[in-house]
């Protein structure tokens, strides 16, 4: 028997439910914040991720879906920002529409060793704001990923900020890491030793405890920051303030891609275990010009949907997802009669389905139950001799009389969206 591929989920149709709030909620807010959609593929050319994100970067190193064909490399999108910046170039929107705000839902894919948290098919839900370098973008999309968490019925998560400053100030604070680490690379793990070479900014975020010691010990400051980059960050700070948008400044907080300048943002939860963070981003001021486009501006963060769900304080079930009505025949001769009942309501834009097994009427009721449906309506013969429905609601028991036109009305003044 076929299974699963390791770090993948099959999301199965009494999961699909808060997949489908989770997405209802993000497009309905993303609407309101006037973010556009965008659906880029989710192969790429692998070079793409290995300019933008870095070449050293864990998930280049490590993490990429190849898929080699004849003399070309693809790979399985690890991440959305880069291809929506390929998209946003190669289909000139800079020249078009200048400055746009898009979000996306989809796929991910890095190949990770999995655990609670932490996926090699997983799912993002984010944005990219491209084409403004001000503070104030920056204020929108962390307010944004605040009002996302409060839609969803998220508590308890910790919004954490820092500026990374611009591509000199970042390399003032390589330096000043490299020194500060240097005399400790006998109590670092072996991964951060191979990141002080290339990608010392990464140890700050490694879970070795050895290492968290060290990184504790460091003495980080903003002191890496030049004016401009001070005064970008005192601006997004004053912002989140003013909108009363809870967060901490953590100078420690770095990220592992490339791209990333100034800006940076992370959300955390403490019922996550050790996969804590429910998203991040973070500004990339030079990657539109790196992968061929103009010097732009753009900021932009991703939430992972499976470790939302896992956040998700009350579990929410399906209820209220099935259909309004279930029908019930009772015996062969009622069923043309629920038949033609149940297309009548269906074209009437009323969610019905009816017991097709040949239940009886306590197996069928049970189903009913399962699909959390409002009503039931049960045809037997005195049903049929009369031409009528017996009209049965879940929550009461209350049941009663009507001809097909009534049930319908019945229904739709008791179900929202029926
Ligand atoms: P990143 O692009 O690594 O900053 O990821 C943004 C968010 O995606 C993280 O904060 C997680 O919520 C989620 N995420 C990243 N990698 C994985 C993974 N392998 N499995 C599940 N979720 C992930």
């Amino acid at each position: 028997m076929f299974k699963k591929v390791a770090g993948t989920k099959d999301i199965l149709p009494d999961e699909v439910y808060v997949w489908q709030k989770i997405e209802e909620i993000s497009r309905a807010i993303f609407t309101t914040y006037n973010y556009q959609e965008i659906r880029p593929p989710i192969i790429e050319e692998a070079a793409l991720f290995d300019r933008s994100l870095g070449e050293f970067s864990e998930v280049v190193q490590k993490q990429m879906f190849l898929i080699k064909n004849a003399d070309e490399v693809y790979a399985l999108r690890p991440e959305g920002t880069a291809s929506i910046v390929r998209a946003y170039i190669e289909n000139n929107l800079d020249k078009t529409t200048g400055f746009m705000k898009l979000y996306y839902l989809g796929p991910m894919f890095r190949l990770e060793r999995p655990q609670k948290g932490r996926l090699r098919q997983f799912h993002h839900v984010g944005v990219e704001a491209i084409g403004s370098a001000g503070p104030d973008i920056d204020v929108e999309v962390v307010v944004l990923a605040d009002a996302l968490l409060k839609a969803y019925s998220i508590e308890n998560y910790e919004i954490r900020i820092n500026s990374l400053g611009c591509a000199n100030d970042k390399a003032v604070l390589v330096k000043i890491l490299k020194e500060g680490l240097k005399p400790k690379l006998s109590s670092l793990c072996e991964d951060c030793n191979a990141r002080f070479k290339h990608n010392v900014l990464r140890i700050l975020d490694c879970k070795h405890e050895g290492c968290r010691k060290v990184v504790g010990g460091l003495n980080i400051s903003d002191s890496h920051l030049c004016d401009d980059c001070q005064g970008h960050f005192d601006k997004v700070r004053k912002g989140l303030d003013s909108l009363k948008v809870a967060y901490k400044v953590l100078p420690h907080l770095v990220r592992g891609l490339d791209y990333y300048t100034r800006t940076v943002f992370e959300i955390n939860h403490p019922g996550l275990g050790s996969q804590d963070a429910l998203g991040a981003g973070g500004r990339y001021d030079n990657l539109v010009s790196q992968l061929g486009g103009p010097q732009l501006g753009a900021i932009g963060f991703a939430f992972g949907v499976e470790r939302l769900l896992l956040a998700m304080a009350a579990k929410e079930n399906s209820a209220g997802a099935g259909p309004s009505i279930y029908l019930i025949p009772l015996g062969e001769q009622a069923v043309p009669f629920a038949v033609e009942t149940l297309a009548f309501l269906r074209s009437h834009h009323c969610a019905a389905d009816m017991n097709y097994e040949g239940r009886s009427l306590k197996g069928a009721m049970r189903t009913a139950t399962n699909l959390s449906c409002r009503f039931v309506g049960i045809i037997g013969d005195n049903e049929i001799n009369k031409g009528v429905i017996a009209l049965k609601r879940m929550d009461t028991g209350e049941q009663k009389e009507v001809k097909k036109e009534e049930l319908l009305e019945e229904v739709k003044k008791n179900v929202k969206n029926s």
